[in-house]
């Protein structure tokens, strides 16, 4: 196949020929100088800056609203030699929308609210001047994140605004809205906390919003419809969504919610990660990157239609020098306008190494402790070097840069091909390698037979915080719909024993484990595969649920607190990993166990014995001589212990994991 840049670049130089310019050198865009933000407002005067540098022509319109009515004044730019195109207007345009529209040849493409848009009017056509320093909330200048000193200290929860909040048993008031993650004192009908309070309950560190942008399924004007949707359909990347404010039609509130709520929670001791979708847009050809540069911000097929990795229609070209900007000074701007304190990137595997190791130097300039991690995956072959792609096999070369392990989630619920099919719980198959291969966090580990694990051949990461440990995310079935799917539709009480035991091994992991919201409080999904687009009742979570389960909650709550109690679950390094994690012998299928020896982190147990049993019956398992104390067995977790075991040899109850401390 043809290389893929020499084309871009040819599409670039003919497109520089047709229109005359004379900013080309050999077919390469002129680039723009300083920041890629498009206004700017100074004492006395109001700046627009377009990067356009293929373009003939370039007019600014000017509106009183968002959405509606004729421009009131409309502006011709001047060409800049760096490829931008410029105004500077007098007065300050504070409260004012404005579009901007390209000639590209003879012809005009449609306005567009250009790709840096900061604020935009409802539904995201237009963007908006706002003065973001009247915009924060009051202390906002001391807000600081609490954020870990190690990446291996982090405990992800991943939430939909409106999942999280729109059943009427959260009780909060701003349901569905950024500001029901600022309502303090929530509970459900029983007096159970829920909201911000539940969160500091359970004991994560980090919530990771789904997207949270300005996406496009949503109609903003009519939210009575409540309409519901996932949002991996960006429109503007660097703008919050309309939907999740009080008031979309005023640029202003989504940013001032916005600030709120990442101060509640940091107030509450949460990070906040965001999940960000640079890999593709909602319509590549009405796209703000479109109406600026034609073909130059995505990837195109030989045959002049996009490439597709994304599985959406398109896939951006991070390798190319604006685009791979735009992703540094976009993430940058969250972490300092709205204090974001870690980013999930959506199919990261789109995305090219480069570009994935410079958002990482940018961000360590501000925090080394911003998080970063990604699906190290496309939904098919990225239209650029497979070598050069931010995918889970490249990790390594990311240092700093962590991928979710389906290796480990596979194993444990079952392939993603198949919701029927069971994994480690249905005893048929040996998935122990694979198993193994997630509680040592994808590192290289002498006790892993490689050649056994599913999806992998090699360890991929070079550090064990370079791997997310999970079971469950917003696709696919949520753990308890799997269950239910993949082992016959099993009675309650066993649903609970395999749903504790799944995460079980997840928190016991080395790495970064990770939860999909309403897991600990048995949320199921009405066995929906795909709920991205699903009503409330389909994808609300049921607060009434967490008194109705509440041992499944403390069980959480309890893995949770094991994990932070004991520093040899997240150890440092793959050194450490390697030194410390033993795997024990095991002759059945259904049975993996371990050891972390040796006060591993610094641990206070010079000893931790950790064994799970998938088998349906219990198990007696030999483990190193000595004397223990329980603190996980038969689906309870208590720190200070459930009993005592002195003994070279323990019995483990079907479905069951067992954890045993030594000199506690
Ligand atoms: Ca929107």
């Amino acid at each position: 196949m043809k290389n893929i840049q020499t084309i871009i670049t040819m599409c670039a130089f003919t497109f520089c020929l047709a229109c005359g310019c004379t900013n080309c050198n050999n077919g390469q865009l002129p680039l723009k100088e300083g920041s890629l933000e498009e206004v700017y407002l100074t004492e006395t005067t109001t700046d627009f800056s377009f990067w356009a540098p293929t373009a003939n022509e370039v007019v600014l319109n000017l509106y009183h609203d968002g959405a509606k009515g004729e421009p009131f004044n409309t502006i011709k730019l001047k060409r800049h030699k760096d490829g931008s195109w410029r105004t500077s207007i007098e007065g300050n345009l504070t409260g004012i929308f404005y579009t901007f529209k390209a000639k590209i040849g003879e012809k005009w493409l449609e306005e567009t609210p250009g790709i840096f848009a900061r604020a935009t009017g409802v539904n995201g056509a237009r963007a908006a001047i706002v003065d973001f320093r009247a915009l924060n909330p009051q202390g906002w200048d001391e807000d600081k994140a609490p954020l870990p000193s190690s990446f291996n200290d982090i405990i992800l929860y991943e939430l939909h605004h409106r999942d999280f909040s729109i059943d009427p048993s959260s009780g909060i008031t701003n349901r569905g809205k950024f500001l029901a993650l600022t309502e303090k004192g929530t509970t459900n009908a029983k007096g159970a906390s829920t909201g911000i309070d539940h969160l500091k309950e359970l004991g994560v560190t980090h919530i990771h919003l789904m997207p949270s942008y300005d996406y496009s399924s949503v109609d903003e004007e009519h939210l009575e419809r409540n309409e519901y949707n996932w949002g991996y359909d960006p429109v503007n990347y660097n703008t919050p969504e309309g939907s999740y404010s009080t008031d979309p039609f005023d640029p202003t509130v989504r940013i001032k919610e916005f600030k709120q709520m990442v101060k509640a929670l940091h107030e509450a001791g949460i990070c906040v990660v965001m999940d960000v979708v640079y890999n593709h847009l909602s319509d590549a050809g009405s796209s703000a990157f479109e109406r600026s540069v034609p073909g130059y911000f995505f990837r195109m097929k030989e045959d002049g239609g996009y490439a597709d990795a994304s599985g959406c229609g398109n896939e951006t070209a991070s390798e190319r020098e604006m685009m791979r900007r735009f992703m540094v000074e976009s993430v940058v701007r969250w972490v300092k306008e709205y204090h974001i304190d870690g980013f999930r990137f959506d199919l990261m595997g789109i995305h090219d190494i480069t570009t994935m190791n410079q958002i990482r130097k940018a961000l360590d300039e501000i925090s080394p402790n911003i998080v970063i991690y990604g699906e190290g995956w496309a939904a098919s072959t990225p239209a650029f070097d497979a070598d050069s792609m931010a995918m889970k096999a490249n990790i390594y070369r990311m240092p700093g840069i962590a991928a979710f392990s389906d290796e480990l989630r596979d194993a444990i619920r079952g392939p993603f091909s198949n919701d029927e099919k069971a994994g480690f719980f249905a005893v048929e198959e040996d998935l122990r390698e694979s198993i193994k291969f997630g509680i040592a966090g994808a590192i290289e580990h002498p006790q892993i037979d490689y050649s056994k694990v599913n999806y992998t051949d090699r360890a991929w990461a070079a550090e064990p915080s370079q791997m997310i440990s999970y079971v469950s995310c917003h696709d696919d079935l949520c753990l308890v719909d799997r269950i239910k799917a993949s082992l016959g539709n099993p009675d309650e009480k066993e649903i609970i024993k395999l749903d504790k035991l799944a995460q079980t091994i997840v928190f016991t992991s080395q790495g970064i484990p990770f939860i999909y919201a309403g897991e600990e409080v048995f949320r199921n999904k009405k066995g929906v595969h795909n709920t991205f687009k699903s009503p409330d009742d389909v994808n609300a979570i049921n607060w009434n649920n967490k008194t109705r389960y509440r041992d499944l909650f403390e069980y959480y709550q309890g893995l949770i607190a094991l994990r932070k109690a004991h520093p040899a679950f997240r150890l440092a390094s793959a050194d450490l990993v390697r030194k410390h994690l033993e795997f024990l012998p095991s002759d059945n299928i259904g049975v993996v166990a371990f050891a972390l020896n040796a006060n591993a982190g610094g641990d206070v147990s010079e000893r931790i014995v950790v064994i799970f049993n998938a088998n349906d019956q219990k198990v007696d398992v030999d483990i190193p001589a000595g004397d223990y104390i329980a603190v996980c067995a038969k689906g309870k977790i208590d720190l200070a212990g459930l009993f005592t075991v002195s003994s070279d040899r323990v019995r483990v109850g079907a479905r069951e994991a067992l954890i045993l401390c030594s000199n506690l």
